[in-house]
């Protein structure tokens, strides 16, 4: 089992719907977002204004998803969700704006995969709130001018840099969502473990926020595993062997890295003497494609700072060898 994959079966999506917390001081951690957002919210409602769009961006699984519902619920309106490659034709976009009621939020996860020609269209409802299609072919061929209630679209991406210059001008609020720090990690496993129904112990907890590589999703599919062990041992309170134990039959490491991760520098250091290696040959050479890489495992890697970047790619850092108990050569 990939942990840095979504989860998909249905029992899984369930449990994460009641695990996701509903207003913004449920929200834990990325106080400088909330505080932020907190304010134009409040002052949307007061002025009884659609807040201005919103651009979420950050690594997978921060909770950008769970944002969006949040900031939906303090402006008690509806959302409707989609993603960037679901909105095939400017049609769709349109059939999705015209239900809208004044105020709701349209949310588009992975918004830099939207269509370019649906981008286009998007441009004027964002900003004065209409749509101009074509239709008809031939001789027939007009324009149809459609009007669209005001609405906020919450765009999410990994990464800002692949939007689009005049699509990313277009939102009012940009908002980065960084890794979380260790103890608001672990205040939302000791969350999640209510929600799941365990008790986990305060140590316990804690060398799990350590090893979730910053990321509340990773937390929760470790958690659920970590429980797992537990029940077999007929243990009331996970305490912390078991967490151990457990992380260690998944080969996740005290840093929080994964099978990938120490593939990844293992490999730069086997054959590339640590680099530096361009991010087209790291991917190649462990099988992945170069955006897992990009939004995945590097940006997790620089953070730690076992790699870094340089002028001709990412170099291995010494803290790296340590951390892999592996002697630097000298050159
Ligand atoms: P993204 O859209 O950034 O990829 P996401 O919103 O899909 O992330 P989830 O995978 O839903 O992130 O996050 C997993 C779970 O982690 C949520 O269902 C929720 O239980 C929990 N969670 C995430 N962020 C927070 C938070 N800030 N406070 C409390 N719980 C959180």
């Amino acid at each position: 089992e990939r942990l840095t994959n979504q989860a998909a079966n249905p029992d899984d999506k369930m449990l994460e719907l009641s695990l996701r917390p509903q207003y913004l001081n449920q929200y834990i951690g990325q106080h400088k977002v909330k505080d932020e957002l907190s304010i134009y919210i409040q002052a949307a409602k007061k002025r009884q204004e659609s807040l201005d769009h919103v651009l979420l961006y950050g690594p997978p699984g921060l909770g950008k998803t769970t944002l969006a519902f949040v900031i939906a619920n303090e402006l008690e309106v509806k959302l409707r969700s989609t993603t960037g490659p679901a909105i095939e034709k400017a049609g769709d976009l349109v059939a999705l704006l015209t239900e809208l009621n004044p105020g709701d939020v349209l949310f588009i996860d992975e918004i830099h995969r939207l269509p370019k020609t649906v981008e286009e269209v998007l441009y004027s409802a964002m900003e004065d709130f209409y749509i101009d299609i074509i239709i008809g072919q031939g001789e027939g061929t007009h324009s149809v001018h459609i009007p669209l209630p005001p609405f906020t679209l919450i765009g999410a991406t990994t990464r800002a840099g692949q939007l689009s210059a005049p699509l990313r001008d277009r939102f009012g609020i940009i908002e980065h969502m960084n890794y979380y720090e260790e103890e608001d990690l672990q205040h939302i496993i000791e969350r999640s473990s209510l929600v799941f129904d365990s008790k986990i112990k305060e140590e316990a907890a804690h060398e799990l926020s350590k090893r979730s590589r910053g990321t509340p999703r990773i937390s929760n599919r470790l958690l659920k595993r970590v429980r797992d062990f537990a029940e077999v041992k007929e243990e009331e309170e996970i305490s912390l062997e078991t967490t151990q134990q457990a992380l260690a039959q998944l080969e996740v490491d005290d840093a929080g890295l994964d099978q990938v991760d120490r593939k990844l520098l293992m490999m730069m250091i086997e054959t590339y003497q640590g680099g530096p290696v361009g991010i087209k040959t790291l991917a190649a050479n462990i099988g992945e494609d170069q955006e897992t890489v990009e939004t995945i495992y590097e940006p997790y890697l620089l953070q730690k700072e076992f790699i870094k970047r340089t002028p001709r790619g990412r170099a291995v850092t010494p803290k790296a060898y340590a951390h892999l108990g592996i002697k630097m050569m000298e050159n």
